[in-house]
């Protein structure tokens, strides 16, 4: 790791120049002029006095997708970085509301566009990933000790568990139900 540092161009402040502490343009890699920080909060105060005019982009920027016979949409990926607390899938680096959509069994294996086999992953682990499958890259990257999410894949045996536990719990319903006198009455006050 190199010790280079670089002021930001807003708050003033020297960081190491890494990704955890500027963003990179995906066109050049470049790092931006402004840290992380400044870069969010003026990102957050830009849209708290633009509302319309983000909320007009994203719907630009979703029919462009949409054209593109990409067919996740801003609002998919919304809901799983909330699942993953913005966090990469894989190695658990913060995203900074960044990120890349990775298919967990890729296209060329047979993975599907569908909501199940989308997640958010960091450039580095996408680019490692490359066409293995999730649980794959997983194991690759553990037999390298490389830090992983605790990532929970229910085995067969697993989900025979949850099943059964679920026709137990229907069940259980079901016999209360039984037991309820039929047409119970409904008591109801009239005002004197
Ligand atoms: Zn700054
Ligand atoms: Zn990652």
């Amino acid at each position: 790791m190199s010790n280079e540092t670089k002021q930001c161009s807003t708050c003033g402040n020297f960081f190491p120049l890494t990704r955890e502490n500027y963003g990179q343009r995906a066109s050049t890699g470049g790092f931006r002029a402004r840290c992380r920080m400044c870069d969010r909060e003026a990102k957050a105060r830009y849209a708290e006095e633009n509302r319309e005019q983000v909320r007009e982009k994203w719907r630009r920027q979703n029919d462009r997708r949409k054209a593109a016979g990409q067919p996740w949409s801003e609002e998919d990926v919304a809901v799983i970085r909330t699942k993953l607390r913005d966090r990469c899938f894989y190695c658990g680096e913060t995203l900074f509301g960044g990120g890349e959509i990775d298919h967990m069994t890729s296209l060329a294996q047979g993975g599907t566009n569908e909501f199940h086999n989308l997640t958010l992953a960091c450039m580095p682990c996408n680019r490692a990933k490359g066409g293995l499958d999730a649980r794959a890259y997983i194991e690759w990257r553990r037999s390298r000790g490389e830090p992983c999410r605790d990532i929970f894949w229910p085995t067969q045996e697993d989900l025979g568990d949850i099943r059964q536990a679920v026709e137990t719990l229907r069940l259980a319903l079901e016999r209360r139900a039984a037991k309820q006198p039929e047409g119970a009455k409904i008591l109801t006050f009239k005002r004197r």
